[in-house]
């Protein structure tokens, strides 16, 4: 069974955010209480006058060694045979130790539930045969979803933001191929 993750490009990431939105269409996410399974930040580097910015679009990276299941005392947070990291509402007490231990804030408490969400990987649309919403409407092809064989030895494990690959291993990878080249 293959498993899955992230591959990122910065230099095509024009913050236009279809990736958030398709995210919240698909998975009818609770926006009201500013809940976001993926969410795109800008990130600031350099001094005046050449100041850079950089977007990055993140969610959960369904990481190898993912401390929010070890830190899930209820079990709640799980992972599937394909390596998909999900959350069991039922079994949730919404204690947060999981967002205490995740590295990329992916875990976020719902405040209506009192249940945390997460994404899920568009486990639905996997299990389908189909990719997950928000690498498919990326217009620019900055956010791929591949499977993991072929996209752990890309690119950097240091992610703009959020500095080098964690303890965690995040299935994510941030590569550089530029316009009119694919890796
Ligand atoms: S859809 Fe693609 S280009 Fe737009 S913000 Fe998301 S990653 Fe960047
Ligand atoms: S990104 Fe965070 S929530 Fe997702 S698997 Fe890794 S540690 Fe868990
Ligand atoms: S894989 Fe699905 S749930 Fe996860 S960020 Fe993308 S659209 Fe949202």
């Amino acid at each position: 069974m293959p498993f899955y993750g992230w591959l990122f490009d910065p230099k095509r990431c024009i913050e236009c955010r279809a990736c958030e939105s398709a995210c919240k269409q698909w998975n009818g996410v609770d926006t009201s209480v500013n809940v976001r399974y993926r969410r795109v930040k800008v990130v600031e580097s350099g001094k005046y006058p050449q100041p850079v910015t950089v977007a990055v679009s993140m969610a959960c990276n369904h990481c190898e060694n993912a401390l929010c299941v070890k830190a899930c005392p209820t079990h709640a947070m799980w992972r599937r045979d394909d390596g998909i990291v999900v959350v069991n509402q039922e079994a949730c007490i919404g204690c947060q130790l999981c967002a205490r231990f995740c590295p990329y804030g992916a875990p976020q408490l719902n405040a209506t539930t009192g249940k945390t969400e997460k994404c899920h990987m568009c486990l639905d649309r996997v299990d389908e045969g189909l990719q997950p919403a928000c690498a498919t409407v990326c217009p620019t092809e900055a956010l791929r979803w591949a499977p993991w064989d072929e996209t752990r030895d890309q690119g950097s494990t240091v992610i703009p933001g959020y500095g080098p690959s964690s303890t965690s291993s995040p299935r994510y990878r941030v590569v550089t191929t530029g316009w009119g080249r694919k890796s």
